[in-house]
């Protein structure tokens, strides 16, 4: 019998309901529950893939070639669920599907409405491609009171309903400010937020209080009476040092006890060590390493978030804290070679991460051409594997005009638009002039590694699986003129006509790869390139 939790959120944005969600998720896998995470997003964007990375962060792309929201990302991190097309859904896609269906004359003349029609498109999203998990989450975007979650609260208030409530559970996640000047935690926006749910036929379950402070059992007890929760199933959600700590934290307050108990299930300790082991690992480092990330988006360091997580799953392999610099680079645009070492001499590694556009591509070579002078260990990933290549065509190989035709027409076309490739067995024709929603190489493509590569000595096996998100390619033809200039491409598309990744032999560590490596690394089993990355690092910050 699959179970169902919808977990809202109330008062404020950014109270970290998705991490809260994966969290909920990683203490019923703890007790040996399959879990399935979902995130109904109301905003109207079709997908995620065409916002800005700096107002909605990263765009985490799924195996089966999804862009979804970023929260997909910490549900994957926490449990090891695959995520897949299905997990995530947004009011676009459902107006999109449901007018669709009115084009084709499937609703047979009726009139279309939010209710039934909307919201049963949303329920049916929510029941969709099951395996008969234990536990379906479902976490509603946005904050309750917002106009356009409204469809989605109606349609998951009737799926409450109907499964009834051995079968649903509605976890509302709200914020208790503190305030200075009256020394005292505030519970009145908690008794709105509720009051707000209440109004649109939800009770919740369960309230799960995001508090800087400890809160005295009288505030708690207030907060119960007054919202109509049980007092024991409101919950201190407490800030954390680390988002690992979160499963941790939320069950030391009961968060487990109080779902078991609410679906009527025993009671039995969970088995927490991977989540302590890895708190363990986090907390006492035996060195740390700093890192230099070169790129564009770096106010906004959402926009990178499953990056930073693999670097700290990298620095969980290998004991060491992984220290941080967000470098702009169009800092390292300059001729001086000595502003470009001011800027990454404290440098133990340098990494250039995915990207999009001209603007700052210069000083993503400058920077990868001082990893390779200097022996620093380089990683780049996908737009950073494009620079490495343009790099070391445009300083080793004399191709001066070496470019990608991302940045207009070249006579070097080194990185260039692939218009067609296979995915499966169907060949996918793209065209230049194609909407830009959804037109890239997307998901999940298998890739080959060579032999004596330093990409197989850290997988530890030649066939391998990454994750896409790119319209360019490198390409196969410049491969003799690479290689006579030191860098070999030691990974490729099975068919050969792909390079996936490229590494320089005389240099310690110096690797760059066409896919996202950070999307599948896990805090309790780091990605080999990050774990080899942080080595690397470490062994480097031995050395200076
Ligand atoms: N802009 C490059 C491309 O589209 C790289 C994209 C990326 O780094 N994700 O191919």
């Amino acid at each position: 019998m699959t179970r169902f939790i919808f977990i809202t959120g109330g008062v404020v944005s950014s109270l970290g309901k998705g991490l809260g969600s994966a969290a909920i998720a990683a203490l019923l896998q703890a007790r040996g529950y399959s879990v399935r995470l979902r995130k109904l997003d109301p905003y109207l964007n079709v997908d995620p893939g065409t916002m800005s990375p700096t107002q909605h962060g990263e765009v985490f792309v799924t195996d089966d070639g999804a862009e979804t929201d970023l929260d997909l990302g910490h549900y994957e991190r926490f449990t090891g669920v695959g995520n897949r097309r299905t997990d995530n859904v947004t009011t676009g896609r459902i107006y999109s599907d449901v007018l669709a269906k009115e084009r084709r004359g499937d609703y047979l003349g009726a009139t279309i409405q939010v209710i039934p029609h909307v919201t049963d498109a949303i329920k049916e999203f929510v029941h969709a491609n099951l395996d008969g998990e234990d536990f379906v989450l479902c976490e509603i975007g946005g904050t309750v009171g917002d106009i356009e979650s409204l469809p989605f609260l109606e349609a998951i208030r009737q799926l409450g309903n109907e499964l009834g409530r051995e079968r649903s559970c509605f976890v509302h996640v709200t914020l208790v400010p503190y305030i200075k000047a009256a020394g005292e935690l505030k519970t009145k926006p908690t008794q709105h937020s509720v009051k707000e749910l209440q109004s649109v036929g939800i009770q919740p379950d369960i309230l799960m209080c995001r508090t800087e402070q400890d809160m005295p059992d009288e505030q708690r007890g207030k907060i119960g009476l007054f919202c109509n929760v049980r007092e024991d199933a409101v919950i201190l959600a407490h800030d954390v040092s680390n988002i690992y700590e979160v499963p941790l934290a939320y069950h030391a307050q009961g968060l487990d006890k109080q779902i078991c108990r609410h679906f009527g299930l025993d009671y039995e300790a969970p088995d927490l060590t991977r989540w302590q082991d890895i708190n363990h690992a986090i907390k006492n480092p035996e060195g740390e390493v700093n890192i230099t990330i070169v790129g564009k988006y770096v106010s906004l360091q959402d926009s990178y978030k499953s990056l930073t997580e693999a670097l700290t799953h990298g620095g969980i392999a290998n004991r060491q804290k992984v220290n941080l610099t967000w470098l702009d680079s169009e800092v390292l645009e300059t001729d001086d070679d000595a502003i470009v070492a001011s800027h990454l001499s404290t440098a133990d590694a340098i990494l250039v991460p995915g990207g999009f556009g001209e603007r700052g591509s210069q000083g993503k070579i400058r920077a990868i051409q001082f990893a390779r002078e200097k022996n620093v260990p380089y990683l780049g990933i996908c737009f950073g594997m494009q620079m490495a290549v343009l790099e070391t065509a445009r300083n080793l190989a004399g191709l001066k005009a070496a470019s990608s035709t991302e940045f207009g027409e070249t006579s070097e076309p080194l990185v260039g638009l692939m218009t067609e490739w296979n995915v499966g067995n169907e060949l996918t024709t793209r065209d230049e002039d194609d909407d830009l929603g959804g037109t890239m190489r997307l998901g999940a493509y298998d890739c080959v590694l060579e032999q004596g590569s330093l990409a197989l000595e850290n997988y530890g096996k030649t066939d391998i699986s990454e994750r896409h998100r790119h319209r360019y390619e490198v390409n196969i033809s410049y491969r003799e003129t690479l290689e006579a200039a030191g860098m070999k491409i030691s990974g490729l598309s099975p068919d050969g006509k792909l390079p996936e990744i490229v590494e320089r032999p005389d240099h310690p560590f110096f690797i760059a790869v066409q896919f996202h490596p950070e999307l599948k690394s896990r805090p309790f089993e780091p990605h080999p390139l990050f774990s080899g990355f942080v080595n690397a690092a470490k062994e480097r910050s031995r050395l200076v």
